[in-house]
């Protein structure tokens, strides 16, 4: 930094004024995001109210020479969010959170970054409108957050992850410019897809202030079921039986028998599957779903009709994370650390996935509990050990390490959608070697591309290939 902490000190307080932090213990809030990553504390925390301002800070930045991390809610679990330089300032866009305009014909909404999922969807509900990326964070997971993350969740069975729902932004890049990218319109052609490079680049490329959704119209009408298993293998071919009746659930979500102990379920391994239906399709959508889970000795031991009914009984669902931190740290207290896989595998393999975790686990002899978005392929299988235990440290980085590999080598994703950040680096290389000669050619391809947007290198350093 060619300047000292004191100067960017004044120069932030002068336009941030009480919007800047730098007491210790708030520092230490930021110091890391949800995930068990290590950091440091940055140097302040800002909170911008609008696009000049964010500007500002930028050109700061690129004045003293001092790391931005552009932050939602710091619920991410890779270590996307992690601060790893001591002259970091986290810009938190938690105060932009407005709803600018909601058009209910167009079916798009515009918003600043930093409202939260849920309560953009609860005023879109008014409309008769969604949006459909539905993290389990939603309640706290900011639009920012999952539009840079490239998040999905527990209605991506149907409408996917976050890129297939957004359609324009604007941004400040590290030039200390603000762009404004994407369109009004499902089809927009402009050149390159610039829009799509933002998704899931993690706050390397640039500040998001204004985000332009894409909407969904609400279930009209809703069959969703909860039913339990004895056994995963079960759980899965009623899944994949499901797909061969070319019923398209909304949502299709599981957890294991461990993380149904915790939740305080009777033991066995739990779906929910909802499809969303139009009016008089029901019964036949329910007769097939009923058929499907007994057929595999599944029982059905709840129902619901309505999205808004069904949405109730997958809140224990929501709570896989805090079960898996609650059994880590039932176990070793604050001495537990998590890691939490996030891999996605194609529908026809998940036996063969769900087989193999099971295998892996039992071959690192690591406690681990399973759950996830069954309905997409995307499970998130966790293990957990003592910090200070250096051989069960090991045997979870290894055992997370080969669950990545057995992703890759079914043809799947190292990670669906939580992200690279710091914890996933490693088997971002292993994914994109995979597929060529030469993954170095991919990860120039990304830092060049990072150069552009960033030559002075301020946005979020350490992160994704860094
Ligand atoms: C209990 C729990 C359940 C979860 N379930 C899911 C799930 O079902 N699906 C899923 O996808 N994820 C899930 N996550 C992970 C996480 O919640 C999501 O990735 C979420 O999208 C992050 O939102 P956030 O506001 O907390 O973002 P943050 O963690 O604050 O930031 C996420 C990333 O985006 C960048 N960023 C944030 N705002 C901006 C901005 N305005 N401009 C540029 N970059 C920005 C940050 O630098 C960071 O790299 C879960 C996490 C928890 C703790």
């Amino acid at each position: 930094m060619s300047q000292g902490r004191g100067d960017v000190i004044r120069e932030l307080e002068t336009v941030f004024k009480d919007r800047l932090f730098t007491e210790p213990h708030i520092l230490t809030l930021y110091s890391h995001d949800a995930s068990s990553e290590p950091g440091v504390r940055p140097m302040a925390v800002i909170q911008p109210i609008n696009t000049d301002e964010v500007i500002k800070v930028v050109r700061l930045a690129i004045d003293y020479g001092f790391k931005i991390i552009p932050v939602g809610s710091n619920t991410s679990l890779s270590g996307n969010a992690t601060p790893k330089l001591e002259n970091t300032v986290i810009v938190s866009m938690e105060r932009m959170n407005s709803i600018i305009e909601i058009s209910d014909i167009d079916w798009y909404v515009r918003v600043q970054p930093g409202i939260k999922v849920d309560e953009l969807n609860l005023e879109l509900m008014g409309y008769g409108l969604q949006w459909p990326v539905d993290p389990a964070s939603s309640k706290t997971a900011t639009i920012g957050g999952v539009v840079n993350n490239g998040g999905g969740g527990m209605r991506g069975a149907k409408y996917g992850p976050a890129s297939h729902w957004v359609l324009g932004l604007e941004a400040v890049i590290g030039t200390g410019d603000a762009i404004r990218v994407g369109c009004r319109t499902i089809k927009c052609r402009e050149g390159y897809n610039i829009v799509q490079l933002f998704i899931g680049s993690e706050g390397t490329l640039g500040i998001v202030t204004e985000a332009t959704l894409r909407l969904a119209p609400l279930p009209e009408s809703f069959v969703g079921l909860l039913a339990r298993f004895d056994n995963a293998e079960s759980l899965v071919n009623a899944v994949i039986r499901v797909r061969k009746d070319r019923l398209w659930p909304m949502v299709t979500e599981f957890v294991d028998d461990k993380t149904a102990q915790i939740l305080g379920l009777e033991p066995g391994y739990y779906l929910w599957i909802g499809v969303d239906t139009y009016g008089g399709s029901e019964q036949q959508v329910l007769s097939k779903l009923n058929n499907d889970i007994s057929l595999n000795g599944g029982s059905i031991i709840n129902r619901a009709s309505t999205w808004q009914e069904f949405s109730k009984l997958l809140e224990p669902r929501r709570m896989l994370y805090s079960a898996q931190l609650k059994a880590a740290f039932n176990d070793y207290g604050t001495d537990a650390f998590l890691l939490i896989e996030d891999i996605a595998v194609p529908m026809s393999k998940l036996p063969e996935a769900v087989r193999e975790l099971q295998d892996l686990g039992r071959k690192h002899h690591v406690k681990m509990m399973l759950g996830g978005h069954i309905g997409d392929g995307n499970l998130h299988p966790s293990a957990w050990a003592r910090r200070t235990d250096r051989d069960e440290m090991e045997r979870i980085t290894r055992f997370f390490e080969d669950v990545g590999k057995l992703a890759v080598r079914l043809k799947g994703t190292v990670s669906a959608e939580h992200g690279i950040g710091t914890q996933k680096k490693g088997l971002l290389r292993e994914a994109l070697g995979a597929k060529n000669n030469n993954e170095d050619t991919i990860i120039n391809l990304m830092k060049n591309v990072k150069e552009i947007f960033d030559p002075h290198g301020v946005f979020n350093p350490g992160k994704i290939f860094d």
